[in-house]
């Protein structure tokens, strides 16, 4: 069982709190066939690390995988079924922005049938929402994208939601939320706001053109969504994750699970035989890193001690938690507070998965 990764990166223009590696595309369209040219030499570089694997998910995230014509991703998915064992029962997950939700797309991806799962950053339902975080696109092309999912036939897809920013009012948070549920969308990853460094926010935040929120202000938008997306019975699987039952991503569930997988394009990771690996993040670098045959940009492999780190962390973000049996000199007395002990399992609460990462971090070797 494996996963793959294809990172397309380029953007219509980047929006202030993304920290994702992609770049202004702009008039420079040539660099899309080059790009595609450059990303099916690497599925032919790296297929032979898993010729013993079957393809169980791939995705195509980003950047913007949607600024490329369905006819070119057809192009790199055909590269990529030729030279992986697929799985019968692939999962294969398109980002497309609510920008590019187009009668003609959707009904040339439908034609295509490589997709099974889309995935999208409606981000808010509200215009001032989305000015708020620099968004290309307006509420009325994320009711467009429902509107087309249905048309077509795309029964399982995924909605990005931001809270958290000082714009953000809990009505909104519980509007949104409830038009959600109601509207039965199968999958909703809610993120809070991060402000990382080097970004648009984050040069704002320094001029004091917008306000970080307290804690408090975050976990009571968190618990609301929670509170709301639970009762209209959605499993909250993962810290971000919620999805009405069979709409989980397999592919996530298999970074937390320690699938091997693969990553193609720039900044892309993979991770297997105990060993993570990626490519070069700058897209020219990465053309040449590509030409000249190199598989990555760096490899490093996990000591003990790291992949005893990486199990507590990734087992504690998901609802299923870590089996303390296979922890036996874990100490988590400090933190009591934060977790439930439910047959041998150590989960994190609402409080606690809230503060996950001090948590996690607090707990490794
Ligand atoms: S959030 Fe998405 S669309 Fe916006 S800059 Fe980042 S990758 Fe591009």
């Amino acid at each position: 069982m494996s996963g793959l990764y294809v990172h397309i990166p380029f953007c219509v223009r980047k929006c202030g709190y993304c920290d994702f590696y992609s770049v202004k595309l702009g008039k420079d369209t040539h660099l899309l066939s080059l790009f595609t040219e450059k990303i099916i030499n690497e599925i032919l570089l790296k297929s032979y690390l898993f010729d013993k694997e079957t393809v169980e998910t791939v995705y195509f995230g980003g950047g913007t995988p949607s600024i490329l014509p369905v006819k070119t991703l057809e192009t790199i998915f055909s590269a990529i079924a030729k030279n992986f064992s697929l799985a019968k029962t692939i999962e294969c997950t398109l980002e497309i922005n609510p920008e590019h939700a187009t009668n003609e797309y959707f009904k040339e991806l439908k034609a295509a049938g490589f997709v099974n799962r889309l995935s999208t950053g409606f981000q808010a339902m509200d215009d001032d929402g989305l000015k708020y975080l620099g968004r290309n696109h307006s509420v009325t092309d994320n009711y467009r994208y429902l509107d087309l999912c249905r048309k077509y036939g795309f029964d399982n897809f995924s909605v990005d939601y931001i809270f958290g920013y000082e714009t953000l009012t809990e009505k909104e948070v519980e509007k949104s939320m409830n038009f959600f549920c109601d509207e039965k969308i199968p999958h909703i990853s809610a993120y809070s706001l991060g402000i990382e460094d080097n970004t648009p926010f984050a040069l704002k935040l320094q001029k004091g053109l917008i306000h970080k929120m307290d804690d408090e202000f975050f976990l009571r938008q968190f618990s609301l969504i929670h509170s709301i997306l639970e009762s209209y019975g959605y499993n909250h699987y993962e810290i971000s994750n919620y999805s009405l039952p069979g709409k989980h991503s397999r592919h996530n569930s298999n970074y937390w699970n320690f699938v091997p997988y693969l990553g193609f394009g720039p900044s892309a990771h993979s991770y297997y035989d105990d060993s993570r690996s990626w490519n070069s993040r700058r897209l020219q670098e990465y053309f040449f890193q590509i030409g000249e045959g190199r598989l990555f940009e760096e490899r490093e492999i996990l000591t003990k001690t790291d992949i005893y780190n990486e199990k507590i962390m990734l087992g504690l973000r998901t609802k299923k938690g870590l089996k303390l049996s296979e922890f036996p000199k874990l100490d988590y007395s400090e933190f009591k507070e934060y977790f439930t002990v439910e047959d041998g399992y150590l989960k994190l609460n609402l409080k606690g998965w809230f503060i996950s990462d001090y948590i996690i971090s607090e707990m490794f070797e």
